[in-house]
C-alpha cells in the first residue's frame, strides 16, 4: 500500500536555515515564468521504515541523488501548481490550497509514493511562504508560483515500490500572464496524438504526462497555433487544451446559454481554476438564462454550432493564466472561428470569471477559498 507506515507528516519540528546569501531579486517587469526561484526551499525525506522526517527549510540549492535513483528511470515524479497572492494589506493568501493537496496524494498514490497529511503539507508551504515573502511583488497580477514536487529516491534498478522518497517544495515569483491585456490563441484540434484515455492516468499530475505533449505541441506551433486542443476517440471528444481545461459557450434552441466543460471521467486533469469557474457560475449566474454542464462535446458539434452561429465563447482555465480565451479551433485544416467582444480580446464569460476570481485570490472579496497564511 501507498499508505505511509513510518511517522504522519508533521509541521511540529520544521528545522528552519536561513541563507547567508539572499539572491538579487530581478525588478518584477523582467519575471520570466519559472525562471526565476526564491531564497528558500522545503525538503522531507521519507523512507518505508520511519516515515516522514523532520521537514528542513533550507537555502534554495542543488540536490544531490544517486544516478540509480528510480525517479531518473521510471518517472516515479509527480508535482502541483499553485499560488500565493499578496493583498493590500501585505498579507499572503493561498487559493483553495486543499485542492491541490487532495490532487497531490491522489496523484502520489497512484504511482506508489507516500501520501501525507494535507494541512501538515499547508502549514509547512506557509512557513515557505512566509520566509520569502518579499519576493512577493505586491502590485495586483503578481504572484509567487509554489511547486511542491515528490520523487522516488530509491538508488535501485528494480521496478518495484519506491522505499524512499523525497517531497520538496521550490517557489517562483510570477508576473501577470497578460501585462498588456488578454491575448487569444488559436488551437489546433489535436487527433495525431492522444493525450489521455480511460483507466489511464491523464487525471493524475505526474510529470511523465507532460513530456510526451511537447512534440504535439511543437507540431501545432509550427502551423501557427500556439496550443493543442486534445480530442479522444473517434468521437473527437474535446477534453483539454495545453495545459489547461476546456470551457465553452453555446446558445441553445431555446434560447439560454450552456457553459460546456469535459466531465470527470479520468481522461481530464481536476483543474482547480475548473472548479472554481463551475462553482462560480452555479452560483452567480442567472439560472432562468444559464445551464451549466459537465458533459462530453465533440469538435463536430462545435464546428456545427459555429456554422449555425450559435457557438458563443471558447476559453481554457488554468493556475497560469486563470483563463486563456481562444479566437480559432483549427480542424483537419479548416478553421472555426469563435466570437470575441468587439474591441477586446476575450468573451463575456471568460472576462468575468478572471475579474472575480482574482478578486478572490487577492482578498479583495472576502470568500473561503482564499485562505489567510
Ligand atoms: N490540465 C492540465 C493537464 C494541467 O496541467 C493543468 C494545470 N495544473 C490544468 C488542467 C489546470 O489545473 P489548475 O486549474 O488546477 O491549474
Amino acid at each position: 500500500s501507498s499508505e505511509p507506515t513510518g511517522a504522519p507528516l508533521s509541521a511540529a519540528n520544521i528545522s528552519i536555515e536561513k541563507t547567508v546569501a539572499p539572491k538579487k531579486k530581478l525588478s518584477p517587469s523582467k519575471l520570466v515564468f519559472g525562471h526565476t526561484f526564491t531564497d528558500h526551499m522545503v525538503q522531507i525525506p521519507w523512507n518505508a521504515t520511519d516515515g516522514w522526517l523532520t521537514p528542513k527549510i533550507l537555502p534554495y540549492q542543488n540536490l544531490s541523488l544517486d544516478p540509480a535513483c528510480c525517479v531518473f528511470h521510471y518517472a516515479f515524479e509527480c508535482f502541483e501548481g499553485m499560488k500565493a497572492y499578496k493583498d493590500s494589506n501585505g498579507n499572503i493568501r493561498l487559493f483553495r490550497p486543499d485542492k491541490n493537496m487532495a490532487r497531490m496524494n491522489k496523484t502520489a498514490a497512484r504511482i506508489c509514493l507516500p501520501t501525507f497529511d494535507h494541512d501538515a503539507f499547508i502549514k509547512i508551504i506557509a512557513e515557505l511562504a512566509k520566509l520569502d515573502s518579499d519576493w512577493i511583488p505586491s502590485e495586483r497580477g503578481y504572484s509567487l508560483y509554489i511547486r511542491p514536487t515528490l520523487i522516488g529516491t530509491q538508488a535501485s534498478l528494480g521496478v518495484g515500490p519506491p522505499q524512499s522518497a523525497l517531497l520538496y517544495v521550490i517557489m517562483s515569483p510570477v508576473g501577470p500572464y497578460y501585462p498588456t491585456g488578454f491575448k487569444a490563441v488559436k488551437l489546433e484540434a489535436t487527433d495525431y496524438a492522444i493525450r489521455a484515455w480511460p483507466k489511464g492516468v491523464g487525471d493524475r499530475k505526474l510529470g511523465a504526462n507532460y513530456a510526451p505533449a511537447i512534440l504535439p505541441q511543437q507540431m501545432a506551433a509550427s502551423r501557427g497555433f500556439q496550443q493543442n486542443l486534445w480530442l479522444f476517440g473517434d468521437e473527437g471528444y474535446i477534453t483539454e487544451v495545453g495545459t489547461m481545461n476546456m470551457f465553452l459557450v453555446f446558445k441553445q434552441p431555446d434560447g439560454k446559454f450552456e457553459l460546456v466543460t469535459a466531465p470527470l471521467d479520468g481522461t481530464i486533469l481536476e483543474g482547480v481554476t475548473r472548479d472554481s469557474i463551475l462553482a462560480l457560475a452555479r452560483e452567480r449566474f442567472d439560472k432562468d438564462k444559464w445551464v451549466i454542464s459537465e458533459r462530453k462535446a465533440t469538435i463536430k458539434e462545435v464546428a456545427d454550432h459555429a456554422s449555425a452561429g450559435t457557438l458563443v465563447e471558447a476559453f481554457g482555465a488554468g493556475t497560469a493564466a486563470v483563463v486563456s480565451p481562444i479566437k480559432e479551433i483549427s480542424w483537419r485544416g479548416q478553421p472555426i472561428p469563435i466570437p470575441l467582444q468587439p474591441g477586446k480580446e476575450t468573451g463575456p464569460v471568460a472576462e468575468q470569471m478572471a475579474k472575480w476570481i482574482a478578486e478572490i485570490q487577492y482578498g479583495e472579496v472576502e470568500h473561503p477559498w482564499s485562505v489567510l497564511l
